[in-house]
């Protein structure tokens, strides 16, 4: 998996038009030329908001764009068949499939059913504030406009541990189910977060695990997957995706790669999800999602030279993808902690040319976001190759002062010309003194950024100078990389 790139193939806000699984299919061969190995694309199941919905609003998981329910056929991304042609388009050009996965709550359902319930407090969801209700619940999905194709299966309240709406009050509120608990499974904020939004699946009624395993398969069949993304996971039983990954991977009969989201700048919770989980997936660092955010707010005042100390991909290499925002970390949204475009250019570098990890680069950032007049990261597609040719051999780290870090990489023998040597700063521009070894003695080293024109030449022991403008990052490589870099990439 040396170099594996991901790419999370979606933003919140790109236009509902319909047309997304055909840009996707239409790209696949450029994105793989561009050094994505891996795509992560969006739910495409009908949500809730039909042809709006960005698809975490899970109405039928069955309805790929197919059925006319929540006013449309298509879902915001496109039809069935648009989604099938895109998967096997990536396919075809060498890029591994991610979906998304997305089995915490469900929403729009189709009648309302007599539910008794308690009311819990919004705090403490273990703190029971009203007892003996009878509430009007959103729990009965029949999906009339499938009518049984795929399955026959109906939900209904006896799946579900819980919601957040009494139709019959028109009042909103944390409301359990009688019968029912709240996995103790979750993580610990509110007490009890296995509730966060809808209608929540109750992973202990075998039934609801049964169903999710059911279409889980035939997702698999229908797809074809390589991986999943999985949503939310701080918000259910960690038992069930431990044994719902081991049924999708014994049925496929290949390893199906699994990356969860698990929500948490803590790195210690992060560690105990997996061991919980057995190991059975990666997570995203989002730790050192925070690091970078910290760093680019901190007006040069942050330790760089900590940058990794408390992330994922230090203590799990192995378990650990990184990346710099994402759908709910861009402007506007959920968990809205968008890094600022100056530190774009730093983060990407931390995360695409080092050995450790795998990267999963956004949309966003990668093709901009209109709807917000955000433009490309700078240099990001430089990058991308960068980590594609030459991001190569042993890695000397040099994160020893407070804004000046660096690291290099002394290539090897497979890929010609590879090696280079990074150096960034959240500060004023500087110099660091950094060694790559014997194969570079007296070599003429250019900066693929393009931000300074003069070659740093290497002394006898491949040692130099590097220089860094203010606030920036510096990649200093062979010249005939450098030439490469210049002629293919626009900056
Ligand atoms: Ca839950």
């Amino acid at each position: 998996m040396e170099n594996k790139t991901l790419m999370q193939y979606f933003e919140w806000y790109l236009p509902e038009n319909g047309l997304h699984w055909q840009r996707c299919e239409a790209q696949a061969k450029t994105l793989r030329e561009a050094g994505i190995d891996a795509v992560w694309l969006p739910p495409a199941y009908k949500g809730a908001g039909g042809a709006k919905s960005v698809g975490y609003d899970v109405y039928d998981t069955y309805d790929l764009g197919e059925f006319d329910q929540k006013g449309t056929v298509r879902t915001k991304y496109g039809t069935r068949e648009d989604y099938l042609n895109a998967v096997k388009a990536l396919k075809a050009a060498g890029i591994k499939v991610l979906t998304d996965i997305v089995l915490n709550q469900m929403m729009g359902a189709d009648e309302t059913e007599e539910v008794a319930a308690e009311e819990n407090a919004q705090h403490n969801r273990e703190l029971e504030v009203q007892e003996n209700l009878t509430i009007s619940a959103w729990t009965k999905f029949t999906f009339p406009g499938r009518k049984g194709k795929y399955s026959d299966f109906c939900w209904s309240a006896g799946n579900f541990s819980g919601t957040d709406w009494d139709e019959k009050t028109r009042k909103g509120g944390i409301f359990k189910f009688e019968g029912k608990e709240w996995s103790r499974q979750t993580d610990t904020e509110n007490v009890n977060y296995d509730y966060l939004m809808g209608v929540d699946l109750d992973m202990n009624a075998p039934q609801t695990v049964q169903a999710l395993e059911n279409w889980g398969k035939w997702y698999l069949d229908t797809v074809g997957m390589d991986g999943f993304r999985l949503d939310a996971v701080k918000h259910i039983s960690h038992d069930f995706y431990e044994y719902w990954l081991k049924q999708m991977r014994a049925y496929a009969g290949r390893d199906l790669f699994a990356v969860g989201e698990y929500w948490s700048p803590d790195l210690q919770r992060l560690l105990k999800y997996l061991e919980e989980v057995g190991d059975s997936m990666s997570l995203f660092d989002v730790p050192l999602h925070f690091a970078f955010l910290s760093a680019a707010t901190s007006n040069g005042n942050f330790d760089m030279g900590s940058i990794f100390r408390d992330s994922l991909v230090k203590v799990r290499p192995d378990r650990a993808v990184t990346f710099v925002d994402n759908h709910d970390t861009q402007p506007g949204q959920a968990l809205v902690s968008f890094i600022p475009a100056w530190f774009k250019p730093i983060a990407y570098a931390l995360i695409l040319l080092r050995a450790d990890g795998i990267p999963c680069v956004f949309y966003g950032d990668y093709y901009g976001i209109p709807h917000d007049g955000i433009a490309p990261v700078s240099g990001l597609r430089a990058l991308l190759k960068l980590r594609k040719d030459w991001a190569y051999g042993e890695q000397r780290d040099y994160f020893d002062d407070s804004s000046l870090v660096g690291f290099v990489r002394l290539g090897d023998e497979e890929h010609p010309n590879s090696g280079m040597a990074v150096l960034m700063t959240d500060s004023v521009a500087g110099k660091k003194r950094m060694e790559m070894g014997s194969r570079f003695a007296g070599a003429a080293l250019y900066d693929a950024l393009g931000r300074f024109s003069e070659p740093v030449i290497l002394d006898e022991d491949g040692a130099g100078e590097f220089p860094v403008q203010g606030g920036s990052v510096s990649v200093w490589v062979l010249e005939p990389v450098y030439r490469a870099i210049c002629t293919q990439i626009e900056f």
